[in-house]
């Protein structure tokens, strides 16, 4: 009897280990490295997927016992769904995220394999003849594309005609129609939308392009850094590279921070690139994934645009890969493992299949800012906005800062406009422009307070305030979601004095609505976003002038290009200012140059408001300033002196359970154990261990959170931190019950 064949497989679990098992003779031609395969796992059945290696025995894997070796029950794909490229970027996330090479497959893994949908096609056939109009416009479609099959529903959906109609052609012969296998990719168009051509680039853009291009030319890896400022015209030297690189038969990876609030990136996209562009985002149906991801496999599609988990798109011969607005926090994956960085990943999928990577941001984290500056990147700057035809470069907006402290002691009623926003909003309607509000916070009230007691009721889940809901009459755990009845008495002392203290987008609508009722307004947060499409809905009115005034949270920050917004008022920019988080300072300085960047970005000239309480700091001046590089020159050295990224790993354990003092003698333990096992650095600069504290939200959903930062200097290889770490937790005898320990690798936040 011949030996069975054996192989090594990755399973979803939070384990190093890799498990073997044999390979039954009737799946021997698919089980091969990167596919997907169903095995029995103690009493259950889990997906997994095959990985290239040694066999039993060998580092990180089991041995078992060859009289009680189990077999694969089932190959899942045709062909192996992690071609080698991604297989091997996988096993670097596991290494250098600190999870399982299985945890860290799931990511890179398509949806799973649907049932191939049959559609009905048509062609023009030999005797195109018509009887009235509306087969006429059929024909007339078909005769541009003579020989093509076209999908029955786009035909229908671009004339007008109905199937009907169709039917009666094909009886005529005027028409051939067929049954044939489609694809639920998004929004085929055929090939029968006309293409939009490139603007003549400006000077500014064409310098650009020209050091991307030669590096594409070169071939082999390069990574820049893009830095232009809001409305330099980034997208259009995306689509040039790209232009560049599908010119020479290679494909290109665009992510966008999230997809939802870039559609009109997208559409610029499509527009430039038709049916080449797959879409890839969470939302999709699972079919629609599925397919978009097959044909991007085939090769049919060539520019990939998609949130972060878009880089693991299986495309073939990868020439480019496009971050765009890179410092984006929504990048890192938080939960579950893999917690990965896409703009990292991307990195490094881009050095290893010697493509170029581009890095685009006019508020570049300080990360790649700092590699930049150390040759790591190519820096390429863009300091000036877009010149519209016939004029000079649009102005960057002019910021003006309204001290509310003043504003408050000038006894005007309390409002979350303040007087100059006031005025120069009515200025806007007046003239017929559009106005932005940014308030980073959803609900009415995000604080309800006794008078009386000081009481402010609190989720009883999580450590945190309920956020008024004023239009429910609810209070709303924005951690963890649960609602509750608003009372109308302190539940404490029964004072009927309840307060509600600061402002809401729900707040800032009503005093809108109070100060100008003629207005038209919108808001746009994740209250009023909750179905598939809604976010391009609201922007599509605001963007045909069906409002003048839309209010949100930072997802009115990113990305929107409308001409006749002049005006962008932040309501509160402090918010989050003092968080303690070494980040707060980088991620509010971005959120205001952001929005800022939104006003006034073709020929008339924008302003913003910044409403604030603390004028004089210094993220408040810079960014009044549109000053990145004095933004820079003021955080990098505190960041220097303080030990903190990007000139030190960064590593952060949470530790999770039911009962808080379990979850803090699990983190002081761990803690202790981990400075005893980092001692074996010797000689180069320490590795220390901080804390344990606890979690500035220290409950969220009845779970406790407490967390040690791990620091390392940058000179330890991230391979032997993770060791250091997996040893420490490994040492661990037990879990209490309950608990978890989780490791975020680069953490985003300290929260
Ligand atoms: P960014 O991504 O840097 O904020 P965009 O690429 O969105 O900038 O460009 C800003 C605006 O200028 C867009 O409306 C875009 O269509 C327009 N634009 C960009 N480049 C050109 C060009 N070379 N000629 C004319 N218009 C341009
Ligand atoms: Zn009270
Ligand atoms: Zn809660």
């Amino acid at each position: 009897m011949p030996e069975p064949r054996l192989v090594r497989v990755a399973l979803p679990l939070p384990l190093e280990t890799l498990f073997t098992y044999g390979v039954p003779e009737r799946l021997a031609d698919k089980a091969l490295p990167g596919a997907r395969v169903e095995v029995p796992f103690g009493r259950r059945s889990m997906q997994g997927v095959i990985v290239p290696g040694p066999g039993p025995g060998s580092a990180h894997t089991d041995a078992p016992d060859p009289a009680a070796l189990k077999q694969i029950v089932a190959v899942l794909d045709d062909e192996p769904a992690l071609p080698p490229e991604l297989l091997d970027l996988t096993a670097w996330i596991a290494e250098y995220y600190a999870c399982s090479w299985g945890e860290a497959c799931k990511a890179a893994l398509p949806p799973p394999a649907a049932e191939a949908l049959v559609e009905r096609y048509v062609r023009i056939g030999a005797e195109p003849a018509a009887a009235g109009p509306r087969q006429q416009a059929v024909l007339d479609l078909l005769a541009t594309r003579p020989g093509t099959w076209v999908r029955a529903a786009t035909v229908v959906g671009e004339t007008g005609a109905t199937y009907a109609t169709l039917d009666a052609l094909a009886k005529r012969g005027a028409i051939e129609t067929a049954e044939m296998e489609s694809s639920r990719a998004s929004a085929p168009t055929d090939g029968l939308t006309a293409r939009v051509t490139a603007p003549e680039l400006q000077a500014h853009q064409r310098a650009a392009v020209e050091s991307l291009a030669t590096a594409l030319d070169g071939g082999g890896f390069a990574s820049f850094l893009l830095h232009g400022v809001t409305g330099s015209g980034k997208t259009e030297v995306y689509m040039a590279a790209l232009d560049r690189a599908t010119a020479t038969g290679r494909s290109g990876i665009v992510l966008v921070p999230e997809i939802a609030l870039t559609p009109q990136t997208v559409r610029r996209f499509r527009a430039r690139f038709g049916d080449q562009v797959a879409v890839l985002h969470s939302r999709m149906a699972s079919g629609e994934r599925f397919d978009t991801w097959r044909e991007i496999r085939a090769g049919r599609r060539r520019v990939v645009i998609g949130p972060r988990s878009a880089i693991f798109a299986p495309v073939r011969n990868l020439g480019l890969v496009v971050v765009d607005e890179e410092h984006e926090a929504s990048y890192k994956q938080f939960d579950p493992a893999p917690r990965y960085h896409a703009r990292d990943v991307a990195l490094v999928r881009a050095a290893r299949a010697g493509a170029v990577c581009v890095l685009g941001s006019a508020t570049p984290s300080l990360e790649s800012w700092h590699n930049a500056a150390t040759g790591k990147h190519t820096l390429v700057s863009m300091p000036e906005r877009v010149a519209q035809p016939g004029s000079a470069p649009a102005r960057l907006p002019d910021v003006r800062i309204v001290d509310l402290v003043a504003e408050r002691k000038s006894g005007r009623p309390a409002s979350a406009i303040s007087a100059a926003l006031h005025k120069a909003i009515a200025k806007r309607l007046a003239d017929g422009q559009q106005v932005i509000l940014l308030q980073n916070r959803r609900g009415y009230a995000p604080v309800l307070q006794c008078c009386d007691c000081g009481h402010s009721p609190t989720c009883p889940d999580c450590s945190v305030t309920l956020t008024v809901h004023k239009a429910k009459r609810q209070m709303r755990c924005h951690t963890c979601g649960r609602a509750f009845r608003l009372e109308s008495t302190c539940v404490e002392c029964g004072s009927g004095a309840l307060e509600q203290l600061g402002a809401g987008t729900q707040r800032v609508e009503e005093d809108l609505a109070a100060l100008f009722p003629d207005a038209r307004l919108l808001r746009m947060d994740l209250d009023t976003t909750g179905r598939k499409d809604s976010h391009d809905r609201i922007l599509a009115r605001f963007g045909a002038g069906e409002a003048d005034i839309l209010v949100g949270t930072q997802m009115v920050a990113k990305g929107l290009d409308f001409e006749r917004v002049t005006l962008v008022g932040v309501i509160d920019a402090d918010a989050g200012l003092l968080f303690p988080d070494f980040r707060s300072d980088e991620r509010i300085f971005q959120l205001l140059t952001q929005v800022a960047g939104r006003a006034g970005r073709a020929e008339l000239h924008g302003e913003v408001i910044l409403q604030t309480r603390h004028a004089d700091h210094p993220v408040i001046r810079l960014a009044k300033r549109h000053d990145y590089e004095g933004f820079v020159n003021e955080v990098l050295p505190a960041r220097e002196a303080l030990s903190w990224p990007p000139f030190v790993r960064l590593v952060r354990i949470e530790f999770r359970g039911p009962e808080e003092r379990p979850v803090q003698e699990l983190a002081e333990a761990w803690a202790a154990a981990f400075g005893e096992s980092s001692r074996g650095f010797a000689g180069a600069a320490p590795i220390e261990a901080i804390g344990p504290a606890q979690a500035f939200i220290a409950r969220v959903n009845r779970t406790w959170r407490w967390h040690v930062l791990v620091r390392a200097p940058r000179s330890v290889p991230p391979g032997a931190l993770r060791a250091a770490i997996a040893r420490t937790t490994a040492g661990i005898a037990r879990l209490p019950a309950g608990c978890r320990i989780t490791v975020d690798v680069d953490p985003m936040g300290l929260i």
